[in-house]
């Protein structure tokens, strides 16, 4: 598909999308290729990157490729230190990357596990600010759209890790969006409920009436299509029907 006038609003960005081989990632990083942004797609596993890279090619889209892990300080600078060389600016940064975690009550959860999820949806998030942020600056602002939970503003028994972690994201976030302000960078949260993936069976759950990743998508394009003067800090996001 060519890209048009109408759908070409982000011509000449570059955008950043962690988590995107799949899930809302890729539908994520699809959407902002169709605006017109040049888009980063990173996480762990090369050959699901590069099959999002392919649907995005196949639409028109631009994309590239940075395998990065968010846990590791290391290969996130690597990769901002790529993004750096490539492009010299990012507009846009989408931090995606998470991980569910054993289910369980909290006082029988193994200690790594906790870390592992603690480590991926909070600390990276972390980490790919401080690596990136800079180079956002100098690119005059830009948004940062993190993806919380409904979770995040909930109670989740026997996923208290989890819940924790989107907690801390969503305070992390509301306090980053107070200090970027003045630089021009709009940090929003958006906070799915159930999202049709990989992620987790949702047992039980009516998979039809359950968001889907373009509906995550769809919310991260209002957001960085808004004009210079708002933001939308946080969009919490439910299903019409419950699932
Ligand atoms: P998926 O499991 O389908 O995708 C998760 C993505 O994160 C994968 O691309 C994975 O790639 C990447 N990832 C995991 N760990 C790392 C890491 N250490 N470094 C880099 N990338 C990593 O999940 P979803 O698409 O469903 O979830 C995306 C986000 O949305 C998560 O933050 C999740 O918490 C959140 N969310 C999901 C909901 C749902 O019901 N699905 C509801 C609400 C929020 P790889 O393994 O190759 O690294």
């Amino acid at each position: 598909m060519t890209q048009t006038a109408s759908n070409a609003a982000l011509t000449g960005q570059v955008a950043v999308v962690t988590g995107s081989g799949r899930g809302i990632g890729a539908a994520i990083a699809a959407s902002l290729a169709n605006l017109g942004a040049r888009v980063v797609l990173c996480g762990r596993s090369r050959p699901s990157l590069e099959a999002t890279a392919e649907t995005i090619q196949k639409r028109g889209g631009q994309s590239s490729v940075i395998e990065c892990d968010v846990t590791n300080l290391h290969s996130v600078e690597a990769l901002a230190d790529r993004v750096d060389r490539t492009f010299s600016k990012v507009h846009i940064l989408v931090n995606n990357a998470g991980i569910g975690g054993a289910g369980g009550p909290l006082h029988m959860l193994a200690p790594d596990v906790w870390d592992q999820v603690l480590n991926t949806n909070l600390r990276g998030v972390y980490y790919c600010m401080r690596s990136l942020v800079p180079l956002m600056m100098r690119s005059q602002g830009g948004h940062i759209i993190n993806i919380s939970s409904i979770v995040g503003k909930n109670p989740l028994p026997n996923g208290a890790a989890y819940a924790a972690s989107k907690w801390g994201l969503n305070g992390l976030s509301y306090s980053v969006a107070e200090e970027l302000r003045g630089s021009n960078i709009r940090v929003s949260v958006i906070c799915p409920g159930s999202t049709h993936t990989e992620f987790s069976p949702h047992a039980g759950m009516n998979t039809e009436r359950m968001l889907q990743p373009s509906d995550v998508a769809h919310a991260v394009a209002m957001i960085v299509t808004q004009a210079p003067q708002s933001f939308a800090s946080e969009i919490v996001l439910r299903p019409t029907q419950k699932p």
